[in-house]
């Protein structure tokens, strides 16, 4: 695996915004930066720094300093907002990465910029790093719309990286409308991995019915590790049932809140 030993801040173009759901939108930018772009891993994050409306982004420093801290700097009147979104998929030879965002009206800056976000439209891209970790075992990934396009990444990056982990891979997605998750996922890796599930529920409710769900399939034979990413009751719940419940290791089970009903993620 390769790793990044340093954050950048790369200027990034749009070059396509296609509506897959109405709820979801496949982003796809360009930077001269992406032909050889250290991917640390599939479920690589990255702040994107999206300029006030009817602005460019313009450069700006980050060195010795956090990219909250660096944006919070700049003038109130020019400044661009931050958010946190995961590459999908990346093609060096034609430079581009794909970013799939569930929208949620103009609620927050992050889905209010992709809404409106054009083909040349400018952007930032702080480079983070990924968070799963190759499994030495039987492993169980947990997603809601939010971060089924970081779980499709790892299952793709596992094909073409260690096709036989799939064998011990168990996924779970946690749907709470079809209007945000891109259609297939069940055609295209039900018979690749050792059980696919989908919990559908009505929001608010989906992390009882995640557990209900965890406890029966898992509960007599728990899996080595645990990967879950998404709103944050579901992630924390997961977690406790993984460490508490199921007497995983902390260090196995990765856990990620998205983000988080009725309030902006800090
Ligand atoms: C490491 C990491 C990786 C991420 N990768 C992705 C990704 O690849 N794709 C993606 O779609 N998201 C991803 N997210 C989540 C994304 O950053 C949040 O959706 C984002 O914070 C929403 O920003 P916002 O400005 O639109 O809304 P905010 O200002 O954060 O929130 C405003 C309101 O919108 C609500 N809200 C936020 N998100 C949702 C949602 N998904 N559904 C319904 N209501 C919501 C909040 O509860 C709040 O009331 C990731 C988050 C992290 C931390």
């Amino acid at each position: 695996m390769e790793i990044m030993s340093t954050h950048l801040l790369h200027p990034v173009t749009l070059v396509a915004n296609e509506m897959l759901k109405p709820r979801l939108h496949r982003l796809t930018f360009t930077s001269e930066a992406f032909a050889d772009f250290p991917l640390s891993g599939p479920d690589e994050f990255f702040g994107l720094v999206m300029p006030k409306e009817g602005r460019e982004f313009t450069p700006f420093s980050i060195d010795g300093v956090n990219i909250r801290a660096a944006v919070a700097a700049l003038p109130e009147e020019t400044r661009p907002n931050l958010r946190w979104y995961t590459i999908r998929s990346l093609d060096r030879q034609r430079k581009l990465i794909d970013v799939d965002v569930v929208t949620h009206g103009d609620s927050g800056p992050g889905s209010r910029w992709i809404r409106r976000a054009r083909p040349g439209d400018t952007a930032g891209m702080f480079t983070c790093p990924a968070l799963w970790t190759p499994p030495t075992g039987s492993q169980l990934l947990v997603a809601d719309a939010s971060a089924l396009p970081a779980l499709r990444h790892i299952l793709a990056y596992q094909r073409a990286n260690a096709p036989e982990a799939l064998a011990e891979t168990h996924v779970v997605a946690v749907v709470t409308s079809h209007d945000e998750v891109e259609d297939g996922l069940a055609e295209q890796w039900g018979t690749a991995v050792r059980s696919l599930d989908v919990v559908e529920a009505a929001k608010t409710l989906e992390t009882a019915r995640t557990l209900t769900l965890l406890r029966e399939r898992f509960s007599p034979a728990p899996p080595r590790s645990v990967w879950v990413s998404g709103e944050g009751d579901l992630t924390k719940a997961v977690r406790a049932l993984a460490v508490k419940g199921w007497g995983l290791p902390a260090e196995k089970v990765v856990w990620v809140p998205f983000w988080f009903h009725g309030r902006a993620r800090p």
